[in-house]
């Protein structure tokens, strides 16, 4: 069957999902930005534009209000000149005034009703006007408005036309005509020329020219006339009319500043580079959050990781600050003294003490918190651990191992301390059931050498008791016989002092065996080599008298001590030395049968035992099984003797060895046989360190502290 393809992985989906939503987030949120800065500078720039507009329309509204008075002025002042009918040479003379006080008027005429001209006088500052075109041809418009002010009976003002002057100028002026009344009738008219281009320059303040092009207009947009100093930039225009008696002027005011520039002024420019930064901000903001996000993701996990590690422990961590206050005690310990996290926080004592040993445990605490520094012990506690009991919730005591070691923080300072605390209680009862079962096996071994030994007991107890047996016949016939003179009773003594003495005999060899038998406490002690050699000595005689085996002692001078439990190591040396007369039985001559006891300080700290016999050695097969336990090759053996005694040796810091070596005389006197070797059991026992070093001792070589194998 084929394999399906592989599906699109399920968990990918939401992933997907939660990435476009991100992007499109994002994106929405740039767009908002961008459009909310594009509405913001089109605002600034409306909002620009209209306050610029606005100046204008103000501006052009007052230019207006200004004209329209200025005009009405000359007009009143025109009309001051007529008053009280001056001649006509008063009138010349008045109308010169005026027209050097009002630029904008640059001709005043006196006509008659058919508007012929009587007087006219001319500017000072324009010169004379219809130099080009005579006046006559240029009336026109200037009769349509005097009939006007005829039917109206009030000034009134005539079209706009074009006065050519002199150089290729000229001059767009208007008239005004106002009708001359005598006694109620009409007599004449007299018309003022303005030049629109002064009545702008005389009406309009100097400030308002400076940056505006102020002109009159014809309804197609024909410039008229134009003032200002600058140039209109044609964007920011207000037309407005301008009613005056007669006709009606279009004015144009164009302001000469540009369209607004997109970033029109400091507090718009600080706006947008403060929502820029805004934004800016926003994004950095963003990216922090995400990193943060990151490394608090990055930090539960490795809490996670860091608490199911401590959880999974079986070894119990215990914390405790600089007072002793414990701070942190994981699962393990938790499990281990039945009390929970909350009972063991914080609390002095803590539970676990027993409260017979809490005045103790205080006094050993504060010794260890009083110390600044990590002392020689703090460090060995660290390296090895100690040993202390602890309680469980239900009273049960249990030992434990601490190893405990300064917590140092982040910084290196010393915040306290941290501990592995390893439930050891198992292990410690092993240990002291397989001490008992080491001591029951001793004993049972020591019960076995005496069984083996009855019959050499019950041999040796027959003489003395035989004896003992005899005497007391021999008195008690002696008795019997009814004599009672000296000799007799000398006799009697003489045998009641033999078995006394037969009697102490057996005493001895009884002696012997109970002394060795008896249980003895369990103590290192030092003692002398001698005293340990002489202990075994009566048992080891009788066993070798059986034999006919000589048993020599060779004690080095002065006589060594060692440090030794006496019981275990006496049942060693009477194990070599049985082991010795025994391999001597069957094979060596009765001349060579020598069991040979030496003590030797082969070392500063270490003395060598040796059990030297001339038996037939130990063959290679068997040595390789000698300290094997139940390996024996006699009948009557158990095989539990070295096995034993290596232990025992070993328990003391010392060794068991041996070495065979081919005896000179034996094998000169009966080859044939095989027999005849010297064979040499020795162990090593630690010297007594008070015993001063004997001269001949080597020096003791550099970090020897464990036990030398014997040469
Ligand atoms: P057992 O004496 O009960 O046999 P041991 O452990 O004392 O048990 O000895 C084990 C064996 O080692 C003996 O059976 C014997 O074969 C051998 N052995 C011990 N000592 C000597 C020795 N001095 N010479 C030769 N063989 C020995």
């Amino acid at each position: 069957m084929s394999a399906l393809p592989a599906a699109p992985a399920a968990p990918d989906l939401p992933h997907h999902r939660s990435r476009r939503r991100r992007a499109l987030l994002w994106g929405a949120l740039v767009s908002l930005l961008l459009v909310a800065q594009s509405l913001l500078v089109w605002l600034t720039v409306d909002y620009e534009s209209n306050r610029a507009q606005e100046q204008v329309e103000t501006v052009s509204a007052s230019v207006a209000a200004d004209i329209r008075q200025a005009m009405s002025r000359d007009l009143q002042n025109l009309q001051a000149l007529l008053w009280n009918d001056p001649p006509l040479d008063q009138w010349r003379i008045d109308a010169a005034e005026m027209l050097r006080t009002h630029r904008e008027i640059v001709r005043i005429e006196q006509r008659n009703l058919d508007q012929r001209i009587l007087a006219a006088v001319e500017s000072p500052f324009q010169g004379a006007m219809f130099t080009r075109i005579r006046r006559e041809d240029m009336d026109i418009d200037t009769e349509v408005a005097c009939t006007a002010a005829r039917r109206q009976a009030s000034p009134a003002l005539s079209r706009s036309y074009f006065v050519p002057l002199p150089g290729g100028l000229g001059l767009e002026v208007i008239d005004a005509c106002l009708p001359i009344h005598r006694a109620g009738h009409l007599v004449g008219f007299m018309a003022a020329t303005f030049a629109l281009q002064n009545v702008l320059t005389e009406a309009v303040a100097a400030d308002v020219l400076r940056g505006h092009e102020l002109s009159f207009v014809e309804g197609d947009g024909t410039r008229l006339a134009r003032v200002g100093l600058t140039r209109g930039a044609g964007i920011y225009v207000s037309e407005r009319l301008i009613d005056l008696p007669g006709i009606t002027l279009q004015m144009r005011l164009d302001s000469a500043a540009g369209s607004p520039r997109l970033i029109p002024n400091l507090a718009v420019a600080l706006v947008l580079g403060l929502s820029l930064a805004l934004g800016a901000v926003v994004l950095l903001l963003v990216h922090d959050v995400r990193k943060r996000a990151q490394a608090e993701r990055a930090l539960a996990e490795s809490l996670a990781f860091r608490k199911a590690m401590e959880d999974s422990l079986v070894t119990g961590l215990r914390a405790r600050d600089l007072q002793g206050h414990i701070t942190y005690v994981n699962p393990a310990f938790c499990q281990m003294v039945g009390f929970s996290a909350d009972e063991v926080i914080g609390k002095v004592p803590p539970p676990y003490w027993p409260p017979e040993l809490a005045d103790e445990y205080g006094r050993r605490q504060a010794i260890r918190l009083g110390a600044v520094r990590p002392t020689e012990e703090v460090r060995q506690t660290a390296r090895e651990g100690f040993e202390t009991t602890f309680m469980r919730k239900n009273g049960e005591r249990f030992a434990v191992l601490i190893f405990e070691a300064p917590l140092v923080d982040g910084t290196g300072e010393h915040t306290g301390w941290m501990s592995a605390v390893l439930d050891v209680s198992d292990q410690r009862r092993i240990e002291e059931i397989s001490r008992q079962q080491q001591e029951r096996l001793q004993a049972t071994a020591r019960l076995a050498t005496v069984g083996e030994m009855a019959s050499l007991l019950s041999h040796e107890l027959n003489q003395p008791l035989a004896a003992i047996a005899s005497y007391a016949a021999g008195s008690l016939n002696l008795m019997q016989s009814g004599a009672h003179d000296r000799e007799t009773v000398a006799l009697l003594q003489q045998a009641a002092e033999r078995i006394a003495e037969q009697a102490e005999r057996a005493g001895r060899v009884i002696k012997s065996v109970h002394n060795f038998v008896r249980r003895r406490d369990q103590t290192h002690e030092a003692v002398r080599c001698d005293a340990l050699i002489e202990a075994v000595l009566p048992l080891v005689r009788l066993q070798a008298r059986k034999s006919g085996t000589r048993v020599e002692l060779d004690m080095q001078a002065p006589v060594p001590r060692v440090v030794c439990d006496r019981t275990m190591v006496e049942q060693v040396l009477l194990n070599l030395t049985r082991n010795g007369i025994q391999a001597m039985e069957s094979h060596t001559p009765p001349a060579q049968r020598e069991l040979l006891i030496r003590v030797r300080q082969t070392h500063a700290r270490w003395v060598t035992i040796s059990v030297i016999d001339h038996g037939p050695g130990v063959p290679p097969e068997v040595a390789q099984q000698l300290f094997t336990p139940f390996f024996t090759t006699r009948s009557e053996g158990m095989g539990l003797g070295l096995s034993l005694c290596r232990t025992v040796i070993e328990q003391h810091g010392g060794a068991l060895d041996f070495v065979t070596l081919p005896s000179e005389d034996a094998a000169g006197s009966d080859a044939s046989k095989g027999t005849g070797a010297t064979t040499e059991f020795r162990f090593t026992l630690p010297a007594d360190s008070a015993e001063r070093r004997p001269p001949h001792a080597p020096a003791e070589p550099h970090g020897a502290d464990v036990a030398p194998s014997t040469p």
